[in-house]
């Protein structure tokens, strides 16, 4: 079947291109698009082409972060001013996957990927949506709730969190990388030895990446003891629905999930 390669002029012009067409697709780095047009899981006519849209910059105003939907993994990895997510960037596929994929592709990525979105979740980002006609700014749990159709993802912003309040974990069954069995990310800014403002999020264990807000609920106002951890752990799965897959059974995701979230919150290994 024939391709056709589209070059625009704007992010405007991609997203009516795409609004006008049923089967025109938005191309980033095409670490999921290009494998999709090859093996047909659905028609791929058109690719609206993104380079040179600007979308890939990263900027710092005060301690809010911009990312550009089109920065790579790799540019993430290697940006010192997000050094915190480097873990969670360098989680994603092996080094040429990584110079490829982008922060706006991760949030369009099916289960189990999204693991970049997991990340974001929890640092409660913003996200920069243009259509053919307009511009928004959502919350990205809406957006991701939405199941993301339509318009073309400029950017994600978010608040730089607290010093060593971010922890993030994926567990593979191929090490070093691999797709996830879980993955958690949480931001944990504590005052007066109590948390606040606890957001955790998870990746593989629904659908698409979801928050963890009844864990959320257990963690807030309260010093991260063995009560607290208790308590959080009663409620670790609520809500989830995970799928079964080569990496794991629902089953599996939800026996294993209590323990790493036990890990994470205690502050057991590497984040
Ligand atoms: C071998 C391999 C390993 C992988 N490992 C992981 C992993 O460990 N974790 C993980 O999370 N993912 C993984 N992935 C999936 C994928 O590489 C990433 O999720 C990546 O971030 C997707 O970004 P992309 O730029 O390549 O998306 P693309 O393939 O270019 O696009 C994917 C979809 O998103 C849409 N899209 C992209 N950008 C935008 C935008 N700005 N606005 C609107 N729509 C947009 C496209 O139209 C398309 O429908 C892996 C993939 C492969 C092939």
């Amino acid at each position: 079947m024939a391709l056709d390669i589209v070059k625009v002029d704007s992010v405007r012009e991609a997203a009516a291109t795409i609004a006008a067409s049923g089967d025109a697709y938005f191309l980033a780095g095409g670490t999921i698009l290009a494998r999709v047009a090859n093996t047909g899981g659905f028609p791929v006519r058109t690719m609206v082409l993104s380079d040179g849209l600007g979308l890939d910059a990263i900027a710092v105003d005060g301690d809010t972060i911009e990312i550009g939907a089109a920065a790579t993994m790799t540019r993430i990895a290697a940006e010192p001013r997000l050094a915190f997510l480097r873990p969670v960037a360098e989680s994603i596929g092996g080094p040429a996957i990584r110079n490829m994929a982008t922060v706006g592709g991760n949030l369009f990525a099916r289960y189990p990927y999204g693991d970049f979105a997991v990340a974001l979740l929890a640092l409660d980002a913003e996200v920069t949506i243009e259509d053919a006609e307009k511009t928004r700014t959502t919350g990205l749990d809406d957006f991701l709730a939405s199941a993301p159709a339509g318009g073309i993802v400029r950017a994600l912003r978010f608040k730089l969190p607290p010093d060593g309040a971010f922890r993030f974990t994926k567990v593979v069954r191929k090490h070093p990388h691999g797709a996830s069995v879980l993955s958690i990310a949480a931001v944990l800014p504590e005052t007066g030895g109590k948390v606040s403002n606890a957001r955790v999020a998870y990746g593989a264990m629904s659908e698409r990446p979801m928050r963890a807000k009844a864990v959320e609920g257990a963690l807030e106002g309260r010093a991260l003891d063995a009560q607290t951890l208790e308590n959080a752990l009663k409620v670790a799965t609520d809500g989830c629905q995970p799928q079964t897959d080569p990496q794991a059974t629902d089953w599996y995701r939800m026996t294993v999930l209590p323990v790493h979230l036990k890990r994470l919150l205690s502050g057991e290994g590497r984040f």
